[in-house]
């Protein structure tokens, strides 16, 4: 379809055309049943076998053990910064959370109702410009688990690696959700809101150690238990069928693609061009993250002035290149380059940029 432009926002992300197209079709009357797939019981056999598809591609693709399973639940990724909390802590226990950014930080203030949490690093003082090395994180003693945000949407930052601490893992990592493999063994929950890379809102994925589900925390309600929705195959209510089928279908295409390794491979070299016309600019864009820890989901990056932000921001949209805004609360610019971003719209993006620097150079 050649009207589609394109779309560098940070969430919801841009979608394959072909998953959307592919929806579209079947929209109105699913595989002949006379009507569509969100019209249906979702008891029904033929969402079952949506959802249980969608169950186990989200296993096979993201290449987790036979030891994990995968939850949807709704109310997105900042739902879970509670029930981590909620799930994972008993009395007398504490969890470290490791601050990269303004994300990090909504973790560690929903969690504090629920539990000891200290911050067992702090990017302040370098202005949440790159992720700690492990001599660098604070690991107290009696700590359940170690909260990380494995890439910061705003900051543009990442962990390049995954610390190697002597506690379990516990990862935010919405924004770059099945973009890399994951060292399962160091983790025991890894989630994300959907809508950063695999499909719209309306959920967060929860890959999480069965034996961390159970026994379960039975004083809280029903729905924010793990154990609650592992029983029940993320069947305990009405699960968010649109949604879980359209994650099921990127799911589909991201295997055809390659799955994990190829999509790993293509985000460093989508954002490798952006990065490149960032460093070869003279310094007329500049990217304030530490070489180190540059995100290769969100490329942040700077103007000479907010004036010729301004007209960037403009000129892009002009251009058919959506949303390069940056967050409102650091400003300049963002290029949000999810998994479905084929490398023809960061090319565009990059041709678009060294125009501009001709011009306003
Ligand atoms: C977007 C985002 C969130 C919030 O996700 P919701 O699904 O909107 O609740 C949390 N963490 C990170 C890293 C994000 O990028």
């Amino acid at each position: 379809m050649s009207n589609r432009k394109h779309n560098f926002c940070a969430g919801p992300c841009t979608l394959p055309t072909s998953v959307l197209e592919e929806m579209r079709d079947e929209f109105l009357d699913y595989q002949g049943a006379g009507l569509s797939l969100i019209e249906m019981s979702h008891r029904a056999g033929e969402y079952d076998t949506v959802h249980q598809e969608a169950r186990h591609l989200a296993l096979e693709v993201f290449r987790a053990p036979e030891d994990f399973d995968v939850l949807f639940i709704q109310g997105g990724a900042i739902l879970q910064f509670a029930m981590v909390a909620m799930n994972l802590l008993r009395p007398g226990e504490r969890a470290g959370y490791v601050n990269t950014g303004a994300w990090a930080k909504g973790a560690i203030a929903d969690a504090r109702h629920y539990g000891e949490i200290y911050t067992a690093w702090d990017g302040a003082a370098d202005g949440y410009a790159r992720t700690p090395g492990d001599s660098e994180i604070e690991v107290r003693d009696g700590t359940r688990y170690l909260h990380i945000t494995t890439n910061e949407t705003i900051g543009g930052i990442r962990f390049p690696d995954f610390p190697a601490v002597d506690v379990p893992l516990v990862a935010d990592m919405s924004s770059e959700l099945m973009a890399r493999p994951i060292p399962w063994d160091r983790f025991d929950l890894v989630y994300g809101g959907v809508q950063k890379n695999l499909g719209p809102a309306g959920m967060a994925l929860v890959f999480i150690r069965k034996s961390v589900a159970c026994p379960a925390n039975e004083s809280i309600a029903r729905y924010l238990r793990y154990d609650v929705h592992l029983d029940k195959e993320s069947l305990f209510n009405t699960p968010p069928m649109f949604t879980i089928a359209m994650v099921g279908k990127v799911l589909k295409w991201m295997k055809a693609r390659g799955g994990l390794d190829a999509i790993e491979r293509e985000a460093a070299d989508k954002a490798g061009i952006v990065y490149r016309q960032i460093d070869e600019s003279d310094g007329f864009y500049s990217c304030p993250v530490h070489r180190a820890s540059r995100s290769h989901m969100n490329v942040v990056f700077r103007l000479p002035s907010e004036a010729l932000e301004s007209r960037f921001l403009a000129e892009s949209k002009s251009a058919d290149l959506l949303n390069l805004k940056g967050h409102r609360s650091v400003g300049g610019c963002r290029a949000s380059i999810y998994n479905a971003m084929p490398r023809s719209g960061v090319e565009a993006l990059a041709d678009f940029m060294q125009r501009f620097r001709d011009e306003h150079g």
